[in-house]
């Protein structure tokens, strides 16, 4: 029995799903120079959801020998691996709310039941946040726009490969997929403004 999806009130549901903040893509095998400028800001938008009680999601590629993707990038992130792991700065933690979510291609709801996970925890709207703008957030917000979610992207807690344009990579998921650009900042600041005034 799946619980209805909250339409009404003044909240939605939301999910913080955290893309491949691996160790092979941050300092491993597709060591990303962008990468550790948004670990301070993913820990204060982690440290805020877990406060906040939202869900939690690590979207993690996790590969077999064969996946497609490797033709592309070789190994990296093998399933069960050292580089597999998530960064030690954001450990998930043991919770019924938070929801370690591997994946073999690009998309976090690609083949990974995340899509039923959510729906099942009442989540309407997904905060996409990690690496790569361009890749893995921008199919994964894809599969969150035909799956009928509302999309969140702080600006300041994703990255793409160095040489490609952040705001342009940011501008194609606001016009593609009708994400709501944001920041850390803000989405940290409306809560506490929601606070103040209630
Ligand atoms: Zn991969």
């Amino acid at each position: 029995m799946v619980p209805a999806v909250s339409t009404v009130g003044r909240w939605y549901v939301k999910a913080l799903v955290i893309i491949d903040m691996l160790d092979d893509f941050v300092d491993g095998a597709l060591a990303n120079p962008r990468a550790q400028a948004i670990v301070p800001p993913l820990k204060r938008i982690l440290d805020h959801a877990r406060r906040e009680g939202w869900v939690v999601v690590f979207s993690n590629d996790a590969h077999q020998p064969g996946d497609p993707e490797l033709k592309v990038w070789g190994e990296h992130a093998m399933a069960g691996s050292a580089g597999a792991q998530v960064i030690s700065e954001l450990q998930p933690q043991p919770s019924e709310r938070e929801l370690i979510s591997p994946k073999r291609a690009y998309g976090a709801f690609d083949g990974t039941g995340l899509d039923e996970k959510l729906r099942a925890l009442g989540v309407d709207e997904v905060v996409l946040a990690g690496q790569h703008t361009h890749i893995c957030v921008r199919h994964s917000s894809y599969g969150a726009l035909i799956r009928g979610y509302e999309i969140t992207i702080p600006g300041d807690a994703v990255c793409a490969f160095e040489g490609v344009d952040e705001n342009d990579a940011l501008d194609y998921l606001r016009n593609t997929y009708a994400a709501r650009i944001t920041s850390v900042d803000e989405l940290v600041r409306v809560k506490a403004e929601a606070h103040a005034s209630a």
